[in-house]
């Protein structure tokens, strides 16, 4: 994987393990499309998926998902049962549809699985190539979605509903920060702390002194030109005395030649 990328990806993961509770190895809710298309590109999935998450994962199927690979035709699929042996090497997400006739869509699966109160209650990761699914997921926060675009794995950038839930985390947890900070800076100094409270605004006379400062170099200008002065003077006198000097000194020598 590119650099670039790859640090965006660590980035982006750090936010859900920091906003939305993330933990290693990542549990990764996979559909069938992306385990068709995977072996179609000939592609390591669980190589590809640690390494886009930059993590341990933990590789899932539910049964439905899984049952809809047992029924795909072996003339289609040529690959099947190499395709389902890989999925078997997955944990198996019980979705408890097994006792249903037909497996659902594995949009109505995992939208089971997966939403529980309108959250990803049990931190999901979702790699599916089906783009419905996906769609459903980006209404969700906090779920990572993972799809392979010509045998290229990429991790969505963050829903904006994700986006704004981890903001508005981030600006209580400012918040909350404040907060903790006051009750042990009350207890020791008690009431008296409490007025102080809006002091954290108060940083701005320092700022002014450069201000004072500043008006020094004005000074120091006006004392050299007052020693320009001086030596001009100087210079004048001795101009001075010297013609003073000189005019008896040439008239004495006029007058004697
Ligand atoms: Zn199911």
């Amino acid at each position: 994987m590119r650099g670039k990328r790859s640090k965006a990806y660590r980035k982006l993961m750090s936010q859900y393990n920091i906003s939305f509770g993330f933990r290693e190895p990542y549990q990764v809710l996979v559909d069938a499309e992306i385990l068709k298309d995977s072996d179609r590109f000939k592609m390591d999935l669980v190589g590809s998926l640690e390494r886009t998450l930059q993590g341990q994962v933990k590789p899932m199927i539910t049964q439905c998902s899984i049952r809809h690979l047992y029924a795909l035709s072996g003339s289609e699929f040529p690959e099947k049962d190499q395709i389902i042996d890989l999925a078997k090497r997955f944990e198996r997400r019980r979705c408890n549809h097994h006792e249903l006739e037909q497996p659902l869509s594995e949009k109505e699966c995992l939208e089971a699985v997966i939403i529980h109160g309108g959250e990803n209650k049990h931190r999901y990761c979702v790699a599916a190539q089906e783009g419905g699914i996906r769609t459903m997921l980006r209404a969700v926060p906090g779920v990572p979605l993972i799809y392979i675009n010509r045998s290229v794995m990429i991790m969505e950038p963050m829903a904006p509903i994700s986006a704004m839930k981890r903001e508005r985390g981030e600006r209580e947890k400012f918040r909350t920060g404040i907060v903790d900070t006051r009750p042990k800076a009350c207890a020791k100094r008690k009431s008296v702390k409490k007025k102080i409270m809006p002091k954290p605004a108060a940083p701005k006379p320092e700022a002014s002194t450069p201000k004072s400062g500043a008006s020094k170099p004005v000074g120091c200008g006006e004392s050299t030109n007052g020693a320009d002065n001086k030596e001009k003077k100087k210079r004048r006198r001795k101009h001075r005395s010297a013609k003073i000097d000189g005019v008896p000194v040439g008239a004495k020598r006029g007058l004697e030649l």
